[in-house]
């Protein structure tokens, strides 16, 4: 066995049916008693339900305007609010946007977090934080950002919608693959990250077919909390730098990129990361042992868009696009170089079926 070396993140995790019910236990368990919630305009329903569940004069306030990629302006409304409200905890309920507002008001404010999450996008099991100020998008990791507590409720994914089921769910997938071929992947992780892929390529075109089905959001949010935690346990590589590069310079959205680039991306990385595509081929099912085919057989039975273009990325992006992601040097298993990536990003943009000779 290699060496290695492994950390755990802190965090509860409750996870079930009904567990949203068990909030107020998992404050006291904190000890504390005057939470402020969070959530996005679409998803005030979800916060009815939590105020009715803590009681409306448990909550110290509320604010609904969670918005996509954290921005810094909308962080400092929330945060002089929670200031006003008295609030000695913080309560979120949403996706990756909800869950990061909610880190961005706790790692200020010095308070208790506890996340529910409703994607699988993986935010609430990580330290990382991304923010927007001016139209740029800054990252950063620390352990204070990581919320405390995660309560993960199968019964709130049953109203997410049947395309951003899906490509969350490939969101989800992508930690994984990245996490297996990581600098400082390591055996834990590499179990977490084979047994979310296999979690969620069972059950997102079981969720395509039926979304109501409880079994399969059940094995989708498993596999989306084993995905998440590879995210906050290992560094990412191509496939997350050029997605936060095209989210961030093109404003494509989040999930949606993450499905058209990842099949590409694993292609790039193939001829360097053998380990890597033996346990995926062995976690996707309809690959007949080959990953890269997995992944293509698995979007093709999820019908998801697969190209960028369909989003608004204009073809002279392409160029614009491999121009940035050459020239921000990070570690990847296999050097970065120009043409390959651009023909990479060429191939996501048109939408076509990813291929092994990147
Ligand atoms: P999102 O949170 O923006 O949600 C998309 C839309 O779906 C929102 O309108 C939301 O209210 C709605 N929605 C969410 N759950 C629902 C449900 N169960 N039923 C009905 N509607 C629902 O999307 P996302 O993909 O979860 O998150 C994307 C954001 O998260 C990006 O900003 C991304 O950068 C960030 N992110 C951060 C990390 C991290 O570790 N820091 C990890 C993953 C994603």
């Amino acid at each position: 066995m290699d060496n290695f070396e492994y950390t755990a993140n802190p965090a509860r995790v409750v996870f079930g049916s009904g567990t949203i019910k068990k909030i107020p236990e998992e404050l006291a368990r904190a000890k504390v008693s005057k939470p402020f919630l969070l959530s996005t305009p679409q998803q005030v329903g979800h916060l009815d339900l939590l105020k009715g569940i803590l009681g409306s004069d448990a909550v110290a306030g509320s604010f609904a305007e969670a918005t996509m990629h954290t921005p810094v302006e909308v962080t400092e409304r929330a945060l002089a609010q929670l200031r006003a409200s008295g609030a000695d905890c913080i309560v979120s309920i949403g996706g990756g946007s909800t869950v990061g507002l909610g880190k961005a008001l706790s790692v200020r404010a010095g308070l208790f977090h506890l996340t529910v999450p409703t994607t699988y996008a993986g935010s609430e099991v990580t330290p990382i934080l991304g923010e927007t100020d001016g139209g740029r998008k800054t990252t950063r990791a620390d352990p204070a950002i990581l919320p405390r507590a995660v309560v993960y409720d199968v019964d709130l994914t049953l109203t997410l919608p049947a395309a951003l089921t899906a490509t969350s769910g490939v969101n989800a997938i992508a930690h994984a693959v990245e996490a297996l071929y990581a600098r400082n992947r390591n055996p834990v992780i590499n179990l977490l990250a084979q047994e979310g892929v296999r979690a969620l390529a069972s059950a997102l075109p079981a969720l395509a077919a039926d979304p109501a089905s409880r079994a399969a959001r059940s094995e989708a949010l498993y596999g989306a909390w084993l995905s998440g935690t590879c995210l906050g346990s290992v560094g990412m590589s191509v496939h997350h730098k050029l997605c936060h590069t095209l989210g961030g310079s093109f404003g494509l959205p989040h999930a949606e990129t993450h499905t058209a680039v990842l099949p590409h991306a694993l292609a790039y990385n193939a001829p360097r990361v053998p380990g890597a595509l033996a346990a995926l081929a062995a976690a996707l099912p309809d690959g007949d042992g080959d990953a890269i085919a997995g992944l293509n057989a698995l979007l093709r039975k999820l019908n998801v868009e697969r190209s960028l273009r369909a989003f608004g990325m204009k073809e002279e992006d392409i160029d614009k696009a491999a121009d940035i992601a050459v020239s921000n040097p990070y570690w990847n298993p296999r050097p970065i170089e120009r043409e390959p990536i651009r023909e990479l990003i060429r191939r996501a943009w048109a939408g076509e079926e990813a291929r092994a000779d990147l």
